[in-house]
This record gives structure tokens, sequence and C-alpha cells, in this order.
């Protein structure tokens, strides 16, 4: 691999594996450009089968997204099933059943906290349609209050690619090249990190309150009645590598935001819909959000769908207002996306495997502890549920992280693509300001089985070791 910029989320461009060298034309625009990636040409369970024949155990399900594996009989029935009777309809002027049941399904799995459902097709859409229903809000709220405009989020954060949602994201190497054309209504704040957050003798109420002074200082720089919401995701995933916040900061982060009359909104896009071990992210907090995305989960990668759930509160500010939310898509409530996530999402639900999140997660958590806990080169293992992510660090004791250059976890995603591991992990980059380290991140599909699980970490380990074996 040879990196010659900083660049995308890889983070770094690289010379990736791929099928052939040099790779063949392709009349896909593919993320990098010289090299074709390696095509699979089937999937089963927690298999990806490759073109050269070899079969891969997916520990990621992509980013966090295969929750049910692949090819499960039953989301493929719905989907034909739907196919057959309605494939697409105009969402202006007419509802789906399948639109209909899956509003259903996700409003009343929040045990009556969330009233309605929107759905899209991306986790970036998601995060657009939260940022324009925010401001929709405020705007037909009783008094008005039309000041609002601006969002707070955090540092190290990813909320999606375009440009909304991107201007929201503190991820430094995605908004470089697009950083003049971001709105400049969002400022961030700390992200919620114990491992590198927590200061020396810092207890972690101290810490929560550190936290809770900057949210409130920025919420008075920014004139406070100009806030929309303050954004976050509940475990943060690919900017930070399934990094959970500690106990008592989302409580103390929705009572500056009730202080200040602003919304909460969680970006549960890749923590939510079981993934950290409960349906919703926010179950663990002891917080209701105003506004969640949702959306890997949610479809399962059966289908590209993601969508918001809406408190209360929201609805009826556009109840007793405009009687619209003004955002509409032609792809929106796609009823084959629809039918595929409510497919999925009835499968979580009949077979429990929110809880077999948990008990797997157990396992898989304490392997890896077990396996990587004292390695030299892994600074932190974290995580909730089945999402667990390993950050590496030059130096234990400091905490240095490796330079993004080194491709530290670049390597250790393709080592793992080597036939003699044969496992898919999921890479992510160190921050460029050299806060954050380098991190691989976990997350097999609920339904796996214990042995799946246990061989994922075993390999994962493996993978790990025989890298820093031969690493300089
Ligand atoms: N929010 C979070 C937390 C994500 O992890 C992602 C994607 O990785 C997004 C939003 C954007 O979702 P999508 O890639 O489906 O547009």
């Amino acid at each position: 691999m040879t990196p010659s910029a900083i660049l995308d989320d890889g983070d770094v461009v690289y010379e990736p594996k791929t099928d052939d060298q040099p790779s063949p034309k392709s009349a896909i625009l593919h993320r990098h450009i010289h090299h074709n990636p390696i095509t699979v040409v089937g999937a089963s369970g927690n298999y990806l089968e490759l073109s050269n024949g070899q079969k891969i155990l997916d520990a990621t399900g992509g980013a966090a997204v295969s929750c049910l594996g692949h090819g499960h009989p039953r989301v493929r029935e719905a989907i034909i099933q739907q196919m057959n009777n309605v494939s697409y309809c105009h969402s202006l002027f007419f509802g789906t059943l399948a639109g209909e049941g899956l509003g259903e399904e996700l409003v009343n799995s929040t045990g009556g906290q969330m009233s309605k459902a929107f759905i899209v097709s991306s986790g970036s859409e998601a995060m657009e349609a939260s940022m324009k229903l925010a401001r929709q809000f405020f705007l037909e709220s009783t008094p008005a209050q039309p000041r609002r405009t601006k969002f707070i989020a955090r540092k190290e954060s990813y909320h999606g690619t375009t440009l909304g949602s991107l201007a929201m994201s503190g991820h430094l190497v995605r908004r470089a090249p697009f950083e003049p054309m971001l709105s400049d209504g969002v400022s961030r704040v700390s992200a919620c990190n114990a491992y590198r957050g927590v200061r020396e003798g810092e207890k972690i109420e101290q810490y929560v309150a550190r936290l809770a002074q900057e949210l409130d200082d920025e919420f008075v720089r920014v004139e406070a009645d100009t806030v929309c919401a303050f954004v976050a995701e509940p475990v943060v995933g690919a900017a930070l590598g399934c990094v959970p916040s500690v106990p008592g900061y989302f409580r103390a982060m929705k009572d500056i935001c009730d202080k200040y009359g602003a919304l909460l909104i969680f970006d549960e896009v890749m923590s939510g819909m079981g993934r950290t071990g409960t349906l919703h992210a926010w179950e663990q907090e002891g917080v209701v959000p105003d506004i969640q995305t949702i959306g890997k989960g949610l479809g399962g990668g059966y289908a590209p769908v993601a969508g918001l759930l809406i408190g209360h509160k929201v609805v009826r500010a556009l109840e007793g207002g405009s009687g619209a939310f003004a955002h509409g898509q032609t792809y929106q409530g796609h009823p084959i996306a629809c039918a595929a996530a409510l497919e999925v999402q009835r499968i979580i639900r009949e077979q429990n495997l929110v809880e077999n999140v948990r008990r797997m997660g157990g396992i898989l958590s304490s392997q890896l502890k077990r396996g990587l806990g004292e390695h030299p080169h892994v600074g932190d293992i974290r995580g909730r549920g089945l999402f667990w992510g390993i950050e590496f660090v030059r130096d234990k004791a400091t905490k240095e992280p490796f330079d993004p250059k080194d491709l530290v976890a670049m390597g250790i995603h393709e080592k793992g693509l080597q036939p003699e591991y044969n496992l898919s992990i999921y890479p992510g980059t160190g921050s460029v300001d050299g806060r954050t380290g380098d991190h691989v991140l976990l997350a097999p599909a609920y339904n796996t089985t214990e042995s799946d699980i246990k061989l994922i970490a075993d390999i994962t380990v493996k993978v790990i070791e025989d890298f820093f074996a031969e690493f300089h």
C-alpha cells in the first residue's frame, strides 16, 4: 500500500486490494478511480463469496448494515411479494400497506415515545431531513422562533456525505475539500470519549460536568435563541470506532438543551435498530430525543432505507402549524424498501434478536479483551451490543496514535482479507490532528451463532497480532 494523500473515508488514498493489477477499465466511478474493488459474486448468511473463490466471514456487514446477514429467505420473499404487488407510487398522492406497516412497527417499538416515522433512502438524507424538520418546528411553534437556524454538533462525528449532513459532521478529512461550501451555522463541542477525554484523576461525574459546561458555553457563545438542536450519536460509529458515552452524559446534555429551549437530535443511523443491545440506543441513556434518525440496521442492507422517528412535540407543532413537512423526495417511503425494512424489523422482534445481540456481544467483547487487552498497540476496546471498536496506539502509556499515513487500520483490514484469515473487518483512520487513533470496527449480524462469534473474535485477534508482528 502506498499512501499518497489524506483524503477520504478510508481517509487516506491508498492502493487497495483488487481483483487484478492493473484493474480493467470500469464504467463505474469507483471510490478509487484506478482500481476496481474486489467483486462479490455471492453472499449467504455471514459469508461473502469473492470472484477469486475466497469465502469471507463478514464480521461487519459493510458498515454495521447487514444485521440479519445475507440472503435471508423471509426478507427475500417479502421483497418479491412487494414487487409483484406495488413496486412504486408517489408518496405525495398515495400511501402503501408496506409504508403504513413499517411506520406502525417503528412507532410501536418506541413504547409511545415517538409519534411518527418518515422514511427516506439513506442516513445522509435522514440527517438532512432532521435539520429541516427542526427548523420547521421552530417556525411553526407558538410563538414562532424564526431566529433558530443553527445546530451544535460534536467534534469527531460523522453524520453523512451530503452538504447539510457533512456540515454537521466534525470529521476533518471528509470535510476538508468541501469546507468552503459547508454551512457555518453548525458549531461543535467535544465528543464524549472516556478513553481520550477523561483527565488524570478526574471522576466521571466531573468529566460529564465539564462537557455540560462546554455545551452550555457554546449555546451562550452562538446565542442560545438561534439554535435549533444539539446533534449527537449515542454511540459514535465511523468517526471514533464504537465509543459509547459515559453514564449521565446524555442526561446532562438534554438538561442543557431544555434550559435553552433547543431540540435534541440523536443520530442512530449506525448505532440504532438493535445494534447496541436495545432496539433504540437512547433506551440506555435515560433520555428520549425529540428527533431520531435511523438507517443501516433498519433495512439490514436488503434495500436502501433510512428514516426519522419524530417525537410528539414536533409533530404537534406541524399539526397546529402548516400541516405539512416541507420536504419531499421521489423515492420517499419507497414500497419495496418499506417492505424489506418491515420484514427485517418483524424478524428482529419475533426472534428476540436484540437479546441475542446482548448475549453474543458479551462473548465477543470478553474474548477480544482476553486476546488483545495486553497487546502493546491496542489502546482501547469499547462498544455495546454487537458494535465493538479496537483503537490502536503507537505507545500504550502515552496513548500516542499512529500517524494516519501508516495506514494501520487499512492494513489490518487488508490482512484480514488474505486467504489464511478470510475475515472482513471495518477500518477507520485516526483524526489528522492526532486527537484519536486508527481503529477497526466489528459489527456482526444479530443472528450470528456463538460458534461464529468465537470464530470472529479468534481470527480478529490473530489478524491484529500478525499485522503488528510484521509492522515497522
Ligand atoms: N450518520 C451516521 C452515524 C453514519 O454512520 C452514517 C454513515 O456511515 C450516516 C449518518 C450517513 O448514512 P448514509 O451513508 O446511509 O448516507
